[in-house]
């Protein structure tokens, strides 16, 4: 199973999620376990934006 990283445009955290692709097609919302916020985005790893909160 494909691991995508999304960001989430409220608080800036990065998460990987495990989806199929299926899922992904479906559009399935994920929530940010940070702040709650469905305003999750497909991240692809610009460093710019989360270069300080994106510790691996
Ligand atoms: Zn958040």
């Amino acid at each position: 199973m494909p691991i995508y990283e999304y960001i989430c445009k409220d608080c800036g955290k990065v998460m990987e999620i495990k989806e199929t692709l299926a899922e992904k097609e479906k559009g399935k919302k994920h929530t940010c376990p940070s702040c709650g916020s469905k305003n999750m985005t497909q991240y692809f790893g610009n460093m710019q934006v989360i270069a300080s909160t994106h510790l691996h």
